[in-house]
Order: C-alpha cells, then sequence, then structure tokens
C-alpha cells in the first residue's frame, strides 16, 4: 500500500467545485460533486474511512471505500486535521440509522474517487471545530483558526448583512458615502488622541479621529446635504473589558433637518435591520423618555426597558414613618425610592439581600432596606417603623402584592437612583426576568448640555461642544449654563447606548458662547477648530446628525456577549494584537527619521 502523503498539486488544473461543503442534500443522491475544503476531522474503521470536509459554509461527510478506490483509500489514510483537499464523488444516502440531524448535510455523504491534496498544515495549537478552552491570547495569535469555523463566519455574514442593509436603506434615503481623513486634527469626543507622528514635517502629529465629527459638518456647509459613511474611529482610553481602541460607526449627518428628522431616519433604518436581519417587526416611532424620566424611572441613561420595575419616589409615605434614617435623607434634601420585586419575597434569602446591601455601596449607598410583603403582614427589619396603615398606603401606592420584595434607598437622589437601577438589572438578571430574545429600542432625549468635570473642576460637554442647547434654554447659558438642555438624544437597545447624536450648532456666536462656558479660550478654539469655526462662517445650514455604534449593534443582532468576537481581528483589553504582535518596537532609525527619541525609562 502507498504510504505517501499524495503530493500536493501546484494548481487545480481543470478541477472547479461544483458544490460548498454545506450544500448537498438528499435530492442530489446520484450526482457527481467536486467539493474544497479542510480536513475537520477523519475516523478509520479499518475498513472504511470518513473525513468530514469543512468551509465556510458547513461541513459534508466523505467516505473512502478501499474496495471501490483503493489509491484514494490509501492516500485517505495519510491525511490530517486541516488540510486542503479537493474531492470527487458521487453523492450517496447514508446508511440507515447512520444520519446526522445535526448537520444540514447530514443525510448524504460523497463516496469519493478522486482526490487531491491542496495543502498541509501544522498541528493547529487548538482544535478548530469543537470547544475551545485555549486563552483569549492564544486564540488572537491564531485568530484565522477560529475564524474558520462555519458558525464564527456566520457572524461575519451577518454583520456584512447588517452593513449591506444600512448602505442600501441610506442610498435609497439619498445619503452618499464620502471618506473622511485618517490621518487628522484631534476631534473633541472627550477621549484621548492617537497621534502620528509626521516625518515630512518633523515635530508634528496627526491625530486618528476619534470620529468624523468636524468633517461631517464642513461637508454640510459644502452643501453635501446627506452624508454618511461606515467609518473607523480611534479612542485612546483605558480598556474596558468591552472596548476598542478602534471600532467602526455608522456616522451620518443631514442638513436643513433637527431632531425629528434624524429620529425618524434612524427608526426606518431600524426597522429595517429587525425585519430583514432578525425577522422582527418593530413597532415605530419609539418610545422616547428624556433624560430626567430615564433617570427618575431607571436609574440611568440607558434603561433596560425590556421589563418594568421602575424606581418609585416613596419619600412622602418615608417621612411619615418613624424610621430615621428616612427621616434624615429627607430633611438633608435626599430621597426615599423604592422598586418593587413581582413575587420577589420567596426569590432572596437575608443573605442575598445582604449581598445586595454590599453591592450598592460601591454607588454610596450606606443601607438597603427591604420589605417582603406576606398574606399576614410585612417581614421586615423596617416594618415597626411603619404603622398598619401606613403600611397599607405604602403597598397600596406601589402596587405591592402579597409575594412580592420591595428594595428601598435613602440617599442622595443621584446615589439613590444609581443604586437603584444597579440593583433592577441585578435582580432582573437572576431571576431570569427578561427573555433574552426580545428586544426594547427607546429615545433617550434632551441630556444636560453640560456636566461638571470633577477632575478638571470644570464644565464639559456632556455629548460634544458642537451640540445645540434647548432653544428655550438658550438664556440659561448666560445665567445657569449647567442647568441647560441639550439637543442631543441617544438610542438605547436592550439596555445599551447604541448611538447618538444632536442638533449642531450652526451659529458662530452660539458656538463662541458654548467654548467660553467650556473655558475653550478664543486663542485656544483657533489652534484646534479655527478650520471648523471659519467654515461656520461661510454660510452653515441648519443640519443634525448622529452615529451608531455599529460593533455594540452587531454583537446585539448576534446574540453574543463581547464585540470582540464580531471584529475579526480584534484587540486585547490591554490594546495588544497577539497576532500581528502590535505594538511593536521600531528601528531606531525610524524613530530618527521622525526626529524622536524614546526617554531612557521607554527604551
Ligand atoms: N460624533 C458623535 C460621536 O461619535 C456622534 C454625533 O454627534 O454624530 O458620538
Amino acid at each position: 500500500m502507498n504510504k505517501q502523503a499524495p503530493e500536493i498539486i501546484d494548481s487545480l488544473e481543470d478541477w472547479t467545485r461544483t458544490h460548498d461543503c454545506g450544500s448537498l442534500r438528499s435530492e442530489d443522491v446520484g450526482k457527481e460533486a467536486l467539493l474544497m475544503g479542510w480536513v475537520n476531522g477523519r475516523r478509520d474503521l479499518g475498513g472504511l474511512i470518513f473525513i468530514d470536509l469543512r468551509d465556510r459554509e458547513g461541513m459534508t461527510q466523505i467516505v473512502f471505500d478501499p474496495n471501490e478506490s483503493p489509491d484514494c483509500h490509501a492516500s485517505a489514510q495519510l491525511l490530517r486535521n486541516e488540510w486542503v483537499l479537493a474531492v470527487k464523488g458521487q453523492v450517496t444516502h447514508r446508511l440507515e440509522g447512520q444520519e446526522n440531524r445535526e448537520l444540514p448535510t447530514g443525510e448524504v455523504e460523497l463516496k469519493a474517487h478522486e482526490i487531491k491534496l491542496l495543502n498541509q498544515a501544522e498541528t493547529p495549537p487548538f482544535q478548530v471545530d469543537g470547544i475551545v478552552d485555549a486563552s483569549e491570547t492564544l486564540r488572537l495569535k491564531y485568530r484565522y483558526l477560529e475564524l474558520r469555523r462555519p458558525r464564527v463566519f456566520d457572524l461575519f455574514r451577518k454583520r456584512h448583512a447588517m452593513a449591506t442593509a444600512i448602505r442600501s436603506y441610506l442610498n435609497e434615503m439619498g445619503f452618499i458615502e464620502v471618506e473622511t481623513p485618517f490621518l487628522t486634527k484631534s476631534t473633541p469626543e472627550g477621549a484621548r488622541d492617537y497621534l502620528v507622528p509626521s516625518r515630512v514635517n518633523r515635530g508634528m502629529c496627526y491625530a486618528l479621529p476619534q470620529s468624523p465629527q468636524l468633517f461631517k459638518q464642513i461637508l454640510m456647509v459644502a452643501g453635501f446635504d446627506r452624508y454618511f459613511q461606515i467609518v473607523r474611529c480611534f479612542r485612546d482610553e483605558d480598556l474596558r473589558a468591552d472596548r476598542q481602541p478602534e471600532f467602526t460607526q455608522v456616522d451620518l449627518e443631514m442638513s436643513f433637518s433637527d431632531e425629528e428628522h434624524v429620529m425618524t431616519l434612524f427608526e426606518g433604518m431600524m426597522s429595517k435591520l429587525f425585519k430583514s436581519i432578525l425577522g422582527i417587526e418593530i413597532k415605530i416611532p419609539l418610545p422616547r423618555l428624556t433624560y430626567r424620566e430615564a433617570m427618575d424611572r431607571y436609574g440611568t441613561d440607558r434603561p433596560d426597558l425590556r421589563f418594568g420595575m421602575t424606581i418609585r419616589d416613596i419619600s412622602d409615605l418615608a417621612s411619615q414613618s418613624d424610621f430615621n434614617v428616612f427621616r434624615r435623607a429627607i430633611g438633608e434634601g435626599g430621597l426615599v425610592a423604592a422598586v418593587v420585586v413581582k413575587g420577589g419575597a420567596e426569590s432572596f434569602s437575608r443573605k442575598a439581600l445582604d449581598e445586595f446591601a454590599g453591592t450598592i455601596t460601591q454607588y454610596g449607598a450606606r443601607g438597603l432596606a427591604w420589605i417582603k410583603i406576606k398574606e399576614d403582614g410585612w417581614q421586615s427589619p423596617i416594618a415597626k417603623f411603619f404603622l398598619p396603615g401606613l403600611q397599607e398606603s405604602l403597598a397600596g401606592f406601589l402596587g405591592a402584592d402579597p409575594g412580592d420584595l420591595v428594595l428601598i434607598v435613602a440617599d442622595r437622589p443621584a446615589v439613590v437612583r444609581e443604586s437603584l437601577g444597579k440593583l433592577r438589572l441585578e435582580v432582573a438578571r437572576i431571576m431570569e426576568i427578561v427573555n433574552e430574545n426580545s428586544h426594547a429600542l427607546a429615545w433617550v432625549t434632551r441630556f444636560p448640555l453640560f456636566e461638571f468635570n470633577e477632575t478638571e473642576k470644570r464644565l464639559t460637554a456632556v455629548h460634544h461642544p458642537f451640540t445645540a442647547p434647548l432653544e428655550e434654554d438658550l438664556d440659561l447659558l448666560k445665567t445657569n449654563p449647567e442647568e441647560a438642555r441639550a439637543r442631543a438624544y441617544d438610542l438605547v437597545l436592550d439596555g445599551a447606548e447604541i448611538g447618538g447624536g444632536s442638533v449642531r450648532i450652526h451659529n458662530i456666536r452660539v458656538q463662541k458662547e458654548v467654548f467660553r462656558i467650556l473655558g475653550i479660550s478664543p486663542d485656544e478654539a483657533r489652534a484646534k477648530f479655527g478650520f471648523f469655526l471659519e467654515a461656520l462662517r461661510y454660510g452653515a445650514p441648519p443640519h443634525a446628525g448622529m452615529a451608531l455604534g455599529f460593533d455594540r449593534l452587531v454583537a446585539i443582532f448576534c446574540g453574543v456577549k463581547s464585540i470582540r468576537e464580531i471584529i475579526a481581528f480584534p484587540k486585547t483589553t490591554s490594546a495588544t494584537c497577539p497576532l500581528t504582535d502590535a505594538p511593536s518596537r521600531v528601528d531606531e532609525r525610524q524613530l530618527l527619521e521622525l526626529g524622536l527619541s524614546l526617554q531612557p525609562d521607554f527604551v
């Protein structure tokens, strides 16, 4: 018997694929087929040899019979996982009882007559098609092996389908895709810039764009009217688990329009995406909450609306109790608020409730009060502070019935809202209240224009400095700027902010006023955005826009937890790329050309 592995052929000669590895069905039985793909696994049963051949579309079982094609069978004995093959054969039914119901091709197999070896492969560092318990670094180093799995490929097919649907929708709506520079000047989205030193202009740097914000506004001044771009943005932030230093936005801007136009446009886009990708009809117009309402009811500006359990202000009733903690909080201008966990009385032990109390200390809360409503009254450490009549009033006000659990926090309003907002999510997670296949989209509007930055001791822009104030709050810019609200809107999906935008300032006077409030001096403004301020002088039309975080949206549509799964070559949480080993040291010569030298600590 020939024990030599078949020779690797250099050209496909006249061999052309007739099918992919996911497409043969019982209707094809009797046909000749030619497949190409990777060896996913080999089973040698003494007589017959079976090979699962894999490509991005799926897997087909190939059978090698020594009686029918002895040469082919002999070659098959030497094949290894991940070798690349071309196989000619006849489609046959699998033997009765041998069908694989899990595989779409599982009723058939290909009886091989002839094979060509297209390439060999080293033994992979982890099994390509199996449960991977390899470390993230190893998986990213060999990311191409992970991407080789059909179910991983499917994520990218979906990503592509979403990008295609978005492009075609925006095209229909009269938007044109325009590329904007990557080598540019800093854009003020509030993160640190990635800098690129210039060789030709020594001592100077470009910044990679945090977003195309200024360019898209300038395109409006240019009369482009409707711009979009599916574009990479770069932000040098400390990485949290699910952040990437470079990420993709669906970025757009439209002229002669306001928040209504932008929101309607995105509702149309969402409705199309949900329908075409997930087969879900969403109801539009989407619900809208003001920032204030979102904070009051959900304790966050990105509420998960897939379930209720809203935060209720119970300060009035709490002030009638004898519980000092409540009375003191109210006396100090604080808030007493509650969430009702329907049917939660039996779900949480005292220990679990103590753990909740521990959890919310990280948001500044000093304690958690709880009430288990029972048929025969309250079971609660604070029951004794509420006279029976007051107990009923509170339960009645909250709509709490026997079997329910009430969680209460008393503190500064911001602490109360954040703590209850986080508990609400935690309780929903533990009780599995949310159906993972359900989705809830909503707009959050009227954000504050500015917020006080404790470290810098000054006001900063909540969205970015080009966001227009609400018309009715314009006067506040002079008197109480921190109370002014913005014509900004965020799109929230299942508790994640997936996009945001605003009506822009197109009036240079208002823009200057905003810079003044932000403590940006005229000189600094000129140095940083002089080009933009100048453009605003040349007939800027009213305009508004928005950007959608495409990676997060794809991850939600794919039902995966991390955006890293739907980025072909993601970075680790320490911003490295194990595949290419970036970032890496560069030649001394390159540094010299750039006029750079490293500080001794970094050499
Ligand atoms: N440039 C903004 C961002 O990246 C989006 C916008 O205002 O259009 O968040």
